[in-house]
């Protein structure tokens, strides 16, 4: 294997490494290596042991049928309900007192929600649902604040064999009605409002804006009211015959309602992408599969045990709402903690203030939340009680390895493994991930595929630099490529509502026959995998390929630095210059020398070769609504192109702003 068929130039090198404490691996779910194996035998089978942890109403009759790849089928001919899954059985199994939801709200109340409970708000709003006019098979919208009646009525859809398209409550009127005519949604369940910040986000009102851009196929909008009377907030129009009130209707609803027997292969729900790359695909997930995927990798990754205190920070916009707070952590008979607002209000420790409250023992969040507590300081999390924690994760981008150390000393308190996940709404669930009592962990490294999951690094050409299921062989030198998944897994997306092309040809016609998720990869020296982000935003810098991550992570790694953004811009002698977006932290004081420190550091810390040309200070980045960079507005800005789709921006004002000041500095 020569090193000139690498994808990518292996830069950034890390050594420190963590092992699990004896302790932890004790009571670990799971702590015998042999399972690698075990799954790498025989996927297949392997994956049918973990879909008999579900309840079927009917068994299947094939497992995976790959006959029509890559459009697969799994567990075929069985039949079961995701809700019944998630709710029913646990209350029949005798927990119905155990609390599944706490819900705690920006202003600071909270509300526990046991098994039973759930159970009877998911069946009224089932039959809410039912009372207007939804079926098996239709599209339900869900645009809501973060609350327990968001996770309630996705279970209600599921429950009467609907399929949910939730579209994240910041999201535009524009983004609404792209995604419920795309998708062509029947009932739109919004609520009056809800908290973000100390402010009142105004839900209700961007549904009516959305309907009035025209959107045909919508019957009824269910409202919720979540702010009631109790705020001076202006409810605005109210339309007779299409609008329906959620105390009038839910409410009075009787408390059961039978589950809807469902196919394996039927559809639960359709969610878009992030954005971070593009126009948002319609990803499909089906029951069975999904549901197998997301149940064992819960368990697995999060180690959950029957008193955790599991708080996944993500929205139930995202798909990683989905996985792993409602379908994964509830099928699992999880208490799921949920929390509605921003993390700085009424102050920066607000997170740690949850965690101290309720005793949450695992924490699940993304490298943008992680960055900015480090630019606000360790401060906050330092006056609260952490103790409770046990487990910490991080998903949605590379985590930087500086980022890591942070989170493990300040938030994990230096014994807490911290789990790294790499996956995709098109994976439906966690990837690559260290097991928490199994896995020795690198900073910035998602470790390893896990059990039942194969993935291959290729070069450009297809060629496979090397391949890994089950156990990883230190390679001599470090080899970077592009990742691929090699063998088709339960929770895999089914395809791209209305268009099946896209399908095939964004993720199965760059290699044959293999999954393409469009990410850069590096296994290192010791065997470890670092996702190195998107192919297209890799670099080619005097005829190197260097991947953004690295260079970011160089960044990131000096003391002044909270988050940095790289790009490739077109330079005249080296093809590509590094140009650098930097924030940083809040209490370091810029001088004149920072930028050529800066520069001088990524010299030292990776080479000469990825020494940015330029480094723009800025209070903000692009990111998306999800918190991702948005490098591809970085490039159009560096490039002076018109902006690409910019609707799944978080917040449009911070790239415009970034415009000017790229003007301004003449770079
Ligand atoms: P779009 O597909 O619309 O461009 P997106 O890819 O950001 O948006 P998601 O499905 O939310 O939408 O994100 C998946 C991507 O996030 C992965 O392909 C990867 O690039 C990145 N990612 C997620 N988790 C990790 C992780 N632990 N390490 C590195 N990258 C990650
Ligand atoms: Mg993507």
């Amino acid at each position: 294997m020569s090193t000139e068929s690498q994808t990518i130039n292996t830069l950034l090198e890390e050594s420190r490494t963590y092992e699990p404490s004896a302790e932890f691996r004790s009571q670990a779910n799971l702590n015998d290596p042999l399972i690698y194996a075990t799954a790498a035998e025989d996927p297949v089978a392997f994956w049918e042991e973990q879909a008999k942890q579900l309840s079927w109403t009917q068994p299947w009759s094939q497992v995976l049928d790959d006959s029509g790849a890559p459009f697969f089928r799994w567990f075929v001919g069985g039949k079961l309900n995701a809700c019944y899954n998630c709710v029913d059985r646990h209350v029949e199994a005798g927990l119905g007192e155990k609390p599944a939801i706490i819900c705690e709200t920006e202003p600071g109340d909270h509300r526990i929600y046991t098994y039973s409970e759930t159970l009877v708000e998911v069946s009224k709003i089932a039959n809410a649902l039912k009372a207007l006019g939804v079926k098996k098979g239709d599209r339900v919208c869900v645009y809501m604040p973060m609350t327990a009646e968001l996770c309630f009525t996705m279970l209600a859809c599921a429950r009467i064999g609907a399929a949910h398209n939730v579209v994240f409550g910041g999201f535009s009127p524009d983004s609404i009605a792209e995604r419920v005519n795309d998708a062509e949604v029947k009932v739109i369940v919004t609520a009056d409002g809800g908290w973000r910040r100390g402010k009142v986000i105004e839900l209700k009102r961007m549904v009516d804006e959305a309907i009035e851009l025209g959107c045909p196929t919508i019957e009824k909008v269910l409202v919720y009211e979540r702010l009631g009377d109790a705020t001076q907030y202006n409810k605005g129009t109210w339309y007779e015959g299409r609008d329906v009130s959620w105390s009038d209707l839910v409410e009075n609803q009787p408390d059961s309602c039978p589950c809807e027997e469902m196919e394996s292969e039927d559809l639960l729900f359709i969610l878009y992408t992030s954005g971070s790359t593009g126009k948002p695909k319609g990803i499909m997930h089906t029951t069975g599969g999904y549901l197998t995927g997301v149940n064992a990798t819960s368990r697995w990754v999060f180690d959950l045990k029957p008193d955790d205190i599991y708080w996944c920070t993500a929205d139930c916009g995202w798909v990683t709402g989905h996985s792993y707070i409602v379908y994964g952590p509830m099928s699992n008979a999880a208490t799921v903690l949920v929390y509605e607002g921003s993390p700085d209000f009424p102050d920066k420790d607000r997170f740690w203030r949850v965690i101290e409250k309720h005793r949450a023992t695992i924490l699940y969040t993304a490298p943008t939340a992680i960055r900015t507590f480090m630019k606000w300081g360790t401060q906050y999390p330092e006056q609260c009680d952490l103790s409770s924690l046990r487990l910490l994760g991080s998903v949605g981008e590379p985590i930087n390895p500086e980022a890591w150390v942070w989170y493990h000393k300040y938030i994990g308190r230096k014994n807490c493994p911290i789990v790294d996940t790499w996956w995709q709404t098109e994976t439906g669930g966690i990837m690559i991930s260290p097991l928490p009592g199994l896995t020795t962990t690198k900073p910035g490294s998602a470790t390893r595929p896990l059990p039942g999951i194969s993935a291959a690094i290729l070069s450009e050409e297809g060629h496979a630099l090397t391949t890994i299921s089950g156990s990883i062989d230190k390679p001599e030198e470090p080899i970077g490529g592009i990742l691929a998944l090699t063998k088709p897994w339960p929770s895999m997306l089914r395809g791209i509502w209305g268009d099946p092309e896209r399908y095939v040809n964004t993720y199965w016609s760059r290699f044959d026959g293999l999954y393409f998720p469009g990410d850069g990869v590096k296994l290192d020296e010791d065997g470890f995998l670092f996702l190195l982000g998107r192919v297209d935003d890799i670099m080619l810098v005097a005829g190197h390929n260097i991947s953004t991550m690295e260079v970011e992570s160089a960044l990131v790694d000096h003391p002044a630095v909270a988050e940095a953004a790289v790009i490739g811009k077109t330079h005249e002698i080296k093809g590509q210059g590094i140009c650098a977006f930097v924030t940083i932290k809040s209490d370091v004081q810029v001088t004149e020398s920072t930028i050529d420190e800066l520069k001088a550091h990524v010299g030292i810390k990776i080479g000469p070769i990825a020494r940015p040309d330029d480094i723009i200070l800025t209070a903000e980045l692009p990111k998306t609504r999800s918190g991702k960079i948005m490098r591809r507005l970085l490039r159009d800005i560096a490039e002076g192109r018109e902006l690409g789709d910019t609707t799944t921006l978080g917040d449009p004002n911070v790239v415009a702003a970034l415009r000017d000041k790229y003007e301004a500095d003449g770079a």
